[in-house]
């Protein structure tokens, strides 16, 4: 099993110093803000069930999604659960959805050379591009979550959004070489306060972003159930929220209200 975001993986000392110079250090702070507020649904590697479950979910609310591709997950199978295919990617882009880019091996940035990591990237944005010639990848999201000062500054000419996996605090506040998300995991059940976060977002104009993988009524601990994203994405609707993908969001937020 590798395709799971995971924090605790062994870290060095180093490593962990690195990590968490990572995750605070802000690198081009902005204020969020919009007339409705907005929340941004992403999924991550991804599981089939995001887009044939979540798809449905989403398109009940209005709602579009960012899908994060790993072009090494393309049409596998993991522990039984099935992964994106071709099919999928031009289906869900042309349903209004975003594809973002993780990096082609899931590789942690904490573990492998900045020429080796921007390699898997490249990769990547190849795999998408022999699939859907000429898309335009917006936005990065960094495998298991683990984040380095050095790679967003790389990826910062490349996209124009990069997503952690850090829980949101003040969401009228973002950076977007590292957008925090919140977990919808089935692992950190109860950890995050959705209606919270989501009431927040409504009041002050802010951007609420949250992550999983997988949608399935018996999910793994990296998945969540279908009607856990379907209550907050009712609760999102019914506070007025927008429902849209990262780069549309971004555009939004810094735009202003
Ligand atoms: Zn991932």
């Amino acid at each position: 099993m590798c395709q799971v975001d995971e924090t605790d993986m062994g870290l060095s000392l180093l490593q962990r110093i690195e990590y968490r110079a990572g995750t605070v250090l802000p690198l081009s702070a902005r204020t969020a803000r919009s007339r409705r507020g907005i929340l941004s649904v992403t999924f991550d590697d991804f599981p089939r069930s995001a887009w044939q479950v979540g798809g449905e979910l989403l398109g009940a609310v209005d709602g579009r999604a960012t899908y994060y591709v790993a072009g090494r997950f393309h049409d596998t199978a993991v522990d039984g659960a099935p992964y994106f295919t071709s099919r999928d990617l031009i289906d869900l882009v042309a349903a209004g959805h975003e594809l973002g880019c993780h990096s082609f091996d899931h590789q942690s940035a904490l573990k492998v050379r900045l020429s080796s990591y921007m390699a898997s990237v490249r990769r990547n944005a190849d795999f998408v591009s022999s699939i859907l010639p000429g898309y335009h990848l917006r936005s990065h999201a960094f495998p298991y979550g683990q984040v380095r000062v050095a790679n967003r500054l790389a990826l910062r000419g490349k996209f124009a959004a990069q997503r952690g996996i850090e829980t949101p605090r003040k969401l009228d506040r973002f950076d977007p070489t590292h957008l925090r998300a919140g977990a919808l995991e089935a692992r950190r059940e109860g950890q995050i306060d959705w209606p919270r976060l989501i009431e927040e977002a409504a009041r002050s104009g802010g951007w609420l972003v949250l992550f999983t993988h997988g949608l399935r009524s018996r999910p793994s601990p990296y998945d969540a159930q279908p009607k856990v994203l379907e209550g907050i994405l009712r609760r999102a609707q019914n506070e007025g929220l927008e429902i849209l993908p990262v780069g549309e969001a971004l555009d939004r937020v810094q735009a202003g209200p």
